[in-house]
């Protein structure tokens, strides 16, 4: 028996939780349908009395108020728990005043409206004072009420025993009532009084672990108000406790005065402050100040707006600060450097440009009088001079066209070339025109189709080209040489390669080939000098790209370039001159 009532008092008291979305509102539920359940409760017990007693018109009014109060529990089931707590205070209210009108004697309805008054108190939360004043404003109707309507109809009234008797009873009844009600307030204000404590030391751990926090950060942390004056500032930000704790409150001229620096500082930082606060948005600026000892240090600055929780407006700027004197002084460093290495870039190409083109003219001198002096004593030479000569010839050729691929190298990263939208088609075709000796020669077959249209310099892509396809052609031995160019594309960029049948290449060399002069077999075995793939190395750089091969020895080798998209593709919406590096310099 016990056991049920419990399982139904439990029952009754979750009613309605289910479709509350927070615990604070659940919990709020419970306390509710806890108080008028306890209302019912005493109802029930005054009827039994009633009855008992024999009163049966207030008995009757007392089921009419145990009817209503039933009916809060179909609002409560909603979860409208405030619509449940007005009914309930509009109940008591009405009840208040049925009860004054038809039984009224001034001095018994005073526990009435008492009563009335004091529900609101305790179903409303304390400090919900809206709904307090509404709920005192409900039990202010009965009283007039009672005033205005009692008078005429108190003479339809019980006899005088009778009103006694009932006046006796009804005074122990309100004032159980009462105790009942203000134990429920009392006690409801005790726990909220131990919530908002416990929030309370929650809410002061939480600052110290804050301000810990903000204590051990090596960055100058202060906030401001609307005023712009200090409302909290980090140990990082001034050292000094005392000077700390006077800041607080004032403004950045009152700290400039303190510290005698030059009031315009100040006025210049709370411009940037006040750009943060009108805005609404957070700013950056850097400061420059001299130390003690004359020098120049440079701190960032930076301040966010601060909403106040669930409020829009703004209550203040939270800014930070930090020493960027090393950065600074390591930029301009770097820039130094940077003009340094330029300059002397460019003093290395003056002087490759010089040097090529001047060994390469005696070079050309030594090569065409060799062939003269050869052709001019053509019976006078014995084989072994003939073949000196020819040998020699051929080293100054070798000579000659590795220094003009030894430029090529210096300038293959210079991006100074002219840009244009070019059809990779084209460019092979054209590569394939200055090998055409070759393929015809190696009885050769080359293939390409869907070659994409790029923004780059077509002479590098030629290189490019010509590189890969002459290689291809060179390093191979079967009877019909097939090289096939192709292009796929990813995300981000475009890849082209070039496909042979040739030697191929063994694992262990396929990245070392890319380096300058390496060669994996000797002039005699094929001619070259190692700089081609080194060449192609540098100019595919320069697109924000890499190049590779994946190779077989002895079944061929593909290699494989990729071009940045963001560098090549054509922008339809600018001019068609646009340089890739200026892309670059964007990009970066
Ligand atoms: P070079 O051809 O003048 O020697 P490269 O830089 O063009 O210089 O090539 C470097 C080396 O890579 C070559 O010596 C060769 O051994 C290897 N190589 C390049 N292309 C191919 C290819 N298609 N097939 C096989 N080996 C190649």
């Amino acid at each position: 028996m016990f056991s049920f009532l419990n399982n139904t008092w439990a029952g009754l008291v979750e009613t309605g939780t289910t479709v509350m979305h927070t615990e604070r509102e659940k919990r709020d539920l419970k306390l509710f349908n806890r108080a008028w359940l306890t209302v019912v409760i005493i109802q029930v017990l005054c009827l039994i009395s009633h009855l008992f007693n024999g009163l049966y018109s207030p008995a009757l009014t007392t089921v009419c108020f145990i009817g209503g109060l039933s009916g809060i529990y179909f609002i409560v089931k909603t979860g409208r728990v405030n619509v449940a707590k007005m009914a309930a205070v509009v109940l008591i209210s009405i009840d208040t005043s049925v009860n004054a009108v038809v039984f009224g004697e001034q001095t018994h309805v005073i526990d009435f409206l008492l009563l009335a008054a004091l529900s609101p108190l305790y179903f409303f939360e304390l400090k919900n004072k809206k709904l307090i004043y509404t709920g005192i404003a409900v039990c202010l109707i009965p009283f007039v009420l009672f005033h205005v309507v009692a008078p005429y109809v108190s003479q339809y009234a019980l006899p005088a025993a009778a009103q006694f008797k009932l006046y006796h009873l009804l005074t122990w009844e309100k004032a159980f009532c009462m105790m009942v009600l203000l134990y429920l307030i009392y006690n409801k204000n005790v726990q909220f009084e131990k919530e908002m404590q416990q929030k309370e030391n929650e809410l002061v751990g939480q600052k110290k672990t804050y301000e810990c926090i903000l204590e051990q950060i090596p960055i100058d942390i202060v906030t401001f108000d609307k005023d712009l004056n200090y409302t909290y500032i980090n140990s990082a930000a001034v050292k000094n406790p005392a000077v700390r704790e006077w800041l607080l409150g004032k403004s950045n001229v009152d700290y400039f005065k303190h510290r005698n620096l030059d009031i315009k500082g100040a006025e210049d930082r709370n411009r940037m402050l006040h750009e943060a606060l009108c805005k609404g948005e957070a700013v950056e600026f850097e400061e420059m100040f001299l130390d003690k000892n004359g020098a120049a240090r440079y701190s960032l600055k930076g301040a966010s707006p601060i909403y106040a929780a669930g409020n829009k407006e703004l209550s203040g700027l939270v800014g930070y600060a930090f020493d960027i004197t090393a950065i600074k002084e390591a930029e301009k460093k770097l820039k130094e450097y940077s003009a340094e290495l330029e300059r002397k870039n460019d003093d290395l190409h003056h002087f490759v440009n010089a040097t090529s083109h001047d060994l390469k003219s005696p070079l050309r001198n030594i090569a065409s009088h060799l062939q003269l002096l050869q052709r001019k004593n053509e019976d006078k030479l014995d084989s072994d001079s003939r073949e000196m000569i020819a040998y020699t010839i051929k080293s100054v050729k070798h000579l000659n066209q590795l220094i003009g691929d030894i430029y090529q190298y210096s300038i293959a990263d210079r991006n100074d070339k002219p840009v244009s939208i070019a059809n990779l088609n084209d460019l092979v075709q054209r590569s394939i025109k200055t090998l055409e000796d070759v393929i015809t020669s190696k009885n050769a077959v080359i293939s390409f189709s869907n070659l994409p249209t790029l923004t780059i310099s077509p002479s590098h892509i030629e290189t490019l080209f010509a590189n890969l396809i002459g290689n291809a052609l060179k390093y191979n031995t079967a009877g019909k040489p097939l090289i096939v160019v192709s292009a796929t594309q990813t995300d981000t960029s475009h890849i082209i390669s070039v496909a042979d049948n040739g030697i191929g290449i063994a694992p262990e060399y396929q990245n070392q080939i890319f380096e300058i002069f390496k060669r994996l077999h000797t002039a005699s075995e094929y001619e070259g000098n190692g700089v081609g793939l080194a060449i192609c190395s540098k100019i595919v750089d320069n697109y924000g790209g890499k190049i590779w091969v994946e190779s077989q020895p002895g079944q061929g080798s593909t290699f494989y370039f990729s071009l940045d998209k963001e560098m090549v593709e054509p922008d339809m919406h600018q001019t068609h001159n646009i340089s890739p590096y200026k892309k670059m310099a964007i990009a970066g």
